[in-house]
C-alpha cells in the first residue's frame, strides 16, 4: 500500500485544500486522479476501504483491459498497473475515508470525511469527481417472500467471502439473475467444488454478456432457466429450499409452476444501482433510466464543478471503458479550475427509437483537441439489424450499421461533435430496428 493517511497536508488557513478531489479509487477513479494529476491539478484521492482498486480486487478471473492493454489481465492485475500510475504522480491518496457530505463553498466545494485516525476531515475543492461505483440490489429491493434465513447473498459478497477472505457461502447455491456477476459466481462456486443447482432469470434473455454465458455456464454444464424467478425462500436459521417459478410474459409468477428446489444459499445478480445519493442535496440532474448524472462529452454534471464517472454514472460491462471515462472526467475537472474551459451553452441530445440510454446526454460548445469523442449506448429492445443516426436540422451527421444489438451489451461509439452546429438545433440520436427486408450498406 501507498501509505496509511495524507502524504501532504494542503493547507489554506485551518483548512485542507486542493484543485480536484476523487472520491472512489476503483478504475474509474485512478484513472481520473491521473489524468487531473497530469493535466496539472493538485489531485487528492479519497477511498474508504484500505487499498485501491475497487471492486477489481475481487475479480481474480480473467477478461479485463483487452482494449485499454491488449492483453488478457484479472482484476488485480488491472488495477495494478493503475496503482502504478497514481504512485509515480505526485497524488494524495487517503484510504478508509469516507465522503459523508458535500456541499458548494466560497472556492467551489467543501467535502466532509470520517477516518478512524482523525474523525471528522475536510476538504476544500474547485472540483469533484465522483467514482464511486455502484452498488447491488438486494433481496429487499426485489420483494422476496419468506423467511429471512442466513444463506441469502447478493453475487458481490459471495465474490468477497470465496475470492478475498477464504469463506465458501454455501455448497449447494441457487442463483438468482443472470447478470455478469452471477454467471461469473455460478463458474467460481463450481471451481470451488459447490453443485450449482441452477441459475433463474426472470426475462427471457440472459442478462450478462454472452460471452459469460457461455464461458460460465455452458461450459460447466451448469442449467440456465429462462423466464423464470424464484418466489419463496425457506428455511428457519438457514436457507434450506426455495420454490421457483415459470412467469407469464408480463413477468408474474404461474403458480402451477412452481417447484421446490433444494440448496443451502441463494445468491443475487439482480442488478447494480449506481451511487449517487450524496449528490441529491446538490439539486445534480439524474439520467432517470442510467441512475448517473446527466453528462456531457467532459462528463460534467449539471452542478458546475461536479464531474462523474465509471459505474457511478453508467453501469458498464467493461472496465475498459469505465478507465475512458474517469481519464475523460479528471482531465475535465483538472480544466476546470484553471478556467470555464470546458465551455458554457449546453445543447441536450434527444434520443429515439429504441435507444434505452445513451452517455453523455448534452454537447457543450467548447473547442476539443480531437474532436471524435466516445459515446456509450444500450438498445432498450434486442435487434438483429439496426441503424444509429445522429441528426441535426434534418442533416445526417453520423450515421453506423449493426448487425446485432441485444441491451445486455453496451456499444461505444466515436462521434465528431465539431460536425455538430452550436447554434443549431437539438441534435437527435435515433436508433431503429431495421427489418429483414432493408438493404445493407
Ligand atoms: C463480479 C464482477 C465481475 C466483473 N467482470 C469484468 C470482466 O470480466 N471484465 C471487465 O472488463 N469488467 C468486469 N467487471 C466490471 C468492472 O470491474 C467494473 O465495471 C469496475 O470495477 C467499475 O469501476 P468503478 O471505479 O466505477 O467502481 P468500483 O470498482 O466499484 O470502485 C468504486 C470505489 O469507490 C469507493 N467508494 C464508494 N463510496 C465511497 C465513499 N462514500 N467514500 C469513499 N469511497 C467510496 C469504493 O470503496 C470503491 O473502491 C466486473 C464487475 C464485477 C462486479
Amino acid at each position: 500500500m501507498k501509505r496509511q493517511y495524507s502524504k501532504r497536508q494542503y493547507k489554506d488557513g485551518q483548512r485542507r485544500c486542493c484543485d480536484v478531489v476523487v472520491i472512489g479509487s476503483g478504475p474509474a477513479g485512478m484513472a481520473a486522479a491521473v489524468s487531473a494529476a497530469d493535466a496539472g491539478a493538485s489531485v487528492c484521492m479519497i477511498e474508504r476501504e484500505e487499498k485501491m482498486g475497487g471492486i477489481l480486487k475481487q475479480c481474480i478471473h480473467d477478461g479485463f483491459g483487452l482494449i485499454r492493454f491488449e492483453e488478457k489481465l484479472t482484476g488485480p492485475e488491472y488495477s495494478w498497473r493503475y496503482q502504478q500510475m497514481v504512485n509515480e504522480r505526485d497524488i494524495d491518496f487517503l484510504n478508509l475515508t469516507f465522503l459523508t457530505k458535500i456541499e458548494r463553498s466560497g472556492k467551489g466545494f467543501s467535502l466532509e470525511f470520517v477516518n478512524p485516525a482523525e474523525a471528522v476531515i475536510s476538504i476544500e475543492a474547485a472540483s469533484v469527481v465522483m467514482a464511486m461505483g455502484c452498488r447491488e440490489r438486494t433481496d429487499r429491493q426485489i420483494f422476496l417472500h419468506g423467511q429471512r434465513p442466513a444463506g441469502i447473498f447478493t453475487a458481490g459478497q459471495a465474490q468477497d467471502f470465496i475470492n478475498l477472505k477464504g469463506f465458501m457461502p454455501g455448497k449447494r447455491p441457487v442463483i438468482l439473475g443472470s447478470g455478469d456477476i452471477g454467471l461469473i459466481m455460478a463458474r467460481r462456486f463450481t471451481l470451488e467444488g459447490a453443485s450449482v443447482r441452477g441459475v433463474y432469470e426472470i426475462a427471457s434473455l440472459p442478462s450478462g454478456l454472452t460471452r459469460n454465458v457461455v464461458q460460465c455456464l455452458e461450459d460447466f454444464d451448469i442449467p440456465l432457466h429462462l423466464n423464470t424467478t424464484v418466489t419463496e425462500v425457506h428455511g428457519r436459521d438457514r436457507v434450506e429450499a426455495v420454490t421457483v417459478c415459470r412467469v407469464d410474459e408480463n413477468r408474474h409468477p404461474l403458480q402451477d409452476t412452481a417447484r421446490r428446489i433444494d440448496c443451502d444459499c441463494l445468491i443475487l445478480s439482480v442488478g447494480l444501482i449506481p451511487e449517487n445519493d450524496i449528490l441529491i442535496p446538490l439539486g445534480i440532474e439524474l439520467d432517470p433510466v442510467t441512475r448517473g448524472p446527466v453528462v456531457d462529452q467532459f462528463m460534467h454534471s449539471s452542478c458546475p464543478g461536479i464531474f462523474s464517472c465509471g459505474n457511478a454514472l453508467h453501469v458498464s460491462d467493461l472496465v475498459d471503458y469505465v478507465s475512458e471515462s474517469g481519464h475523460a472526467a479528471g482531465k475535465a475537472a483538472a480544466e476546470w479550475t484553471k478556467s470555464d474551459l470546458v465551455g458554457s451553452r449546453k445543447l441536450r441530445l434527444s434520443a429515439g427509437g429504441i435507444i434505452q440510454y445513451i452517455v453523455p446526454q448534452s454537447i457543450t460548445e467548447a473547442e476539443h483537441e480531437d474532436s471524435a469523442l466516445p459515446v456509450y449506448f444500450r438498445p432498450s429492445v434486442p435487434a438483429d439489424r439496426a441503424e444509429f443516426l445522429l441528426k441535426q436540422s434534418g442533416r445526417i451527421l453520423y450515421k453506423k450499421r449493426f448487425s446485432y444489438l441485444k441491451p445486455s451489451e453496451m456499444q461505444r461509439l466515436e462521434i465528431d461533435f465539431a460536425r455538430i452546429d452550436p447554434e443549431g438545433e437539438m441534435p437527435v440520436v435515433e436508433l431503429t430496428a431495421l427489418g429483414m427486408e432493408a438493404d445493407d450498406e
